[in-house]
């Protein structure tokens, strides 16, 4: 394995994760899920989002999964969603037997393009899955009109959107569900994990019972019953309580890594004016109404041969940039699962052009300083 001088990725760590770990292990002896960790990372995820009901999972994967047998697709359903997202988002659906029906994205923020939806709507359309890229929202209003009036669930991909608001409010709660992520690349981590935020009270007991193997165990241990049983369709859905102390220590310092992570991202954003100005690059937007939470920087260049030379100038010189999503429908399992609906205007080309810059929380200044002198060289010698 190559190793960089500056890497893409370093997975969050401020230094009190340990002693959260050492307090589950040798205070609370309780490292299996749904300990005191677990319930203050939920209570966290409730109360800074204003959620209905949040639980902690093994990965956004599984949420997404829970998401998707929550909402009651079956087979042969259809889900709108981007083609541009990870396999994820697609997968959670595919497992319940329906068809991603996938439509373009617009290109100033890598978002599936609202105005194209109605468009995709059969009779079989059950949901919409929106991806909030890069922590940037969805047009949620637009969204959420257009399955309010054609009786669709919306779900919402906010793997990479905790933090993030739309006119005000948390991503991952405008859908009856959102889904995070705390995998290592995301802006708080556990190793693995996720969370399942549910909007309405109403699905909540499914919930839970489909996270614990299909038994009305949650309700035991609140005292609500006094044995527990298997009641319904389930799986293993809940982190150890190991994972979650880690999240725990990064949740209780979620602002000062929220902005260490913006001070780099203005950093670059600032220090790539002048090549956006020249048309040589294009930076990210973001629209009126929408906080972001720094997940993600990219650039977009000329094209891709354009891109594949700066990712090896910059490999060159240690550091290390890199393309994202292979468009799904141009991938075997999106040919032979799903259908792309309209015209790809935006989404390969788009998508090849793209390259993110190293971006984690503790990036210093002087790396981030580091990258725009590497990405100008590039740029005066091409
Ligand atoms: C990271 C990511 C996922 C998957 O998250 P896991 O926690 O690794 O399962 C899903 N969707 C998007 C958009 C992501 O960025």
């Amino acid at each position: 394995m190559q190793t960089y001088r500056i890497p893409f990725n370093k997975p969050p760590y401020i230094g009190t994760e340990l002693s959260y770990l050492e307090q589950a292990c040798a205070v609370n002896r309780k490292i299996c899920g749904d300990g005191p960790f677990t319930k203050q990372c939920s209570a966290w995820l409730e109360e800074h989002t204003g959620t209905a009901k949040s639980l902690l999972t093994t990965s956004c994967t599984h949420a997404l999964e829970m998401a998707a047998y929550l909402s009651g697709i079956q087979p042969g359903d259809e889900v709108i969603m981007p083609s541009y997202t990870f396999v994820s988002t697609a997968d959670a659906f595919v497992l319940r037997g329906a068809v991603p029906v996938f439509i373009d994205i617009r290109p100033d923020t890598m978002n599936l393009d609202e105005t194209l939806i109605e468009d995709a709507v059969t009779e079989k359309t059950k949901a919409i899955a929106v991806v909030h890229y890069a922590g940037v929202s969805c047009e949620m209003d637009t969204i959420m009109e257009i399955a309010r009036r054609r009786g669709l669930m919306v779900i919402e991909d906010t793997a990479q959107g905790i933090m993030s608001t739309y006119h005000g409010k948390a991503l991952g709660t405008f859908g009856e569900f959102g889904c995070l992520s705390f995998h290592e690349t995301k802006n708080y981590s556990m190793g693995e994990g996720g969370a399942l935020l549910i909007r309405d009270p109403e699905y909540v007991e499914q919930a839970e019972i489909l996270r614990e193997k299909g038994t009305n165990r949650s309700k035991f241990f609140r005292g609500q019953i006094d044995k527990y049983t298997w009641v319904d369709f389930g799986s293993s859905y809940l982190p150890s309580e190991l994972n979650a102390a880690y999240l725990m220590a990064q949740l209780d310092r979620a602002e000062e890594i929220n902005d260490a992570r913006l001070a780099r991202w203005n950093q670059y954003r600032e220090g790539l004016q002048d090549l956006a100005a020249k048309e040589r690059i294009v930076l990210p937007a973001v629209p009126e109404g929408c906080v972001h939470n720094a997940h993600m920087f990219y650039i977009r260049t000329k094209d891709l041969p354009e891109r594949t030379a700066l990712i090896e100038y910059l490999k060159e010189r240690g550091i290390l940039a890199v393309f994202h999503y292979i468009p799904l429908h141009s991938a075997p399992a999106g040919v032979r699962f799903g259908r792309f609906h309209g015209e790809d205007r935006y989404t390969t080309k788009e998508s090849e052009r793209l390259v993110r810059l190293p971006m984690f929380f503790d990036l210093t200044p002087e790396e981030a300083d580091d990258v725009l002198t590497a990405v100008h060289d590039f740029y005066r010698e091409n």
